[in-house]
């Protein structure tokens, strides 16, 4: 919802809803971990009230540990965290299991799988960055998206692989050729009058 109008949001959300959209994707940034700002948790959940898709909630936060269950409140049915935010992942996923969400670990541009290695397969999805988090509309960073052929080897076929940033017709493929399996597209969708044509096109982008 990043690139959205942030003062219409229902409307926005209802309107990819219709489009066919599967997820919504909440960018939650503080300021600290991230330069830039958006929302939270009093939000998410106004906004919950608005339309029954799953909430797909991607927090750039310093501190995650202190903010996680008011998102868990708030309706947010996924919850990614940045492996960088975290002393103790593996310790954070069970928490965050606890909160009865599914769970995702997601990784800056410049940090190498390594760092989540151990924790990939308690995870139910993997975000891969392909752009520095903070805002949207920027280039797809393609040796980003190429940790998905490594991630993919580790996490098997029962984790999910997203890609967030830069996604759009002439992306996907690429994103889908290094083995994700879900799209986070904003400025695609949003820079478009016609939102379901836009989805369309994601949707059967082909190389
Ligand atoms: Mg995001």
């Amino acid at each position: 919802m990043l690139s959205a109008d942030f003062s219409k949001l229902a409307e926005e959300i209802a309107e990819v809803e219709s489009a066919g959209v599967s997820m919504i994707h909440l960018d939650i940034m503080d300021g600290h971990f991230v330069p830039n700002m958006t929302f939270g948790p009093p939000v998410v959940a106004k906004l919950r009230k608005c339309t029954d898709l799953v909430f797909d909630t991607h927090l750039m936060i310093t501190n995650p540990e202190k903010y996680a269950d008011k998102f868990a409140e708030a309706g947010s049915d996924h919850i990614t965290f940045h492996i960088e935010t975290v002393d103790d992942p593996k310790k954070f996923v069970e928490y965050l299991r606890s909160l009865k969400v599914t769970v995702g670990v997601t990784l800056n541009p410049e940090t190498p799988v390594e760092a989540i290695k151990d924790v990939i397969t308690m995870c139910d999805m993997v975000l891969v960055m392909t752009v520095h988090p903070g805002f949207g509309g920027q280039k797809f960073i393609d040796e980003a998206a190429q940790k998905c052929v490594q991630i993919r080897q580790i996490a098997g076929d029962n984790v999910r692989i997203e890609v967030d940033g830069g996604i759009d017709p002439v992306t996907t493929p690429k994103a889908i050729s290094y083995g994700a399996d879900t799209l986070v597209a904003g400025n695609a969708i949003f820079s478009k009058p016609d939102r379901k044509a836009a989805i369309e096109a994601i949707r059967t982008a082909k190389m």
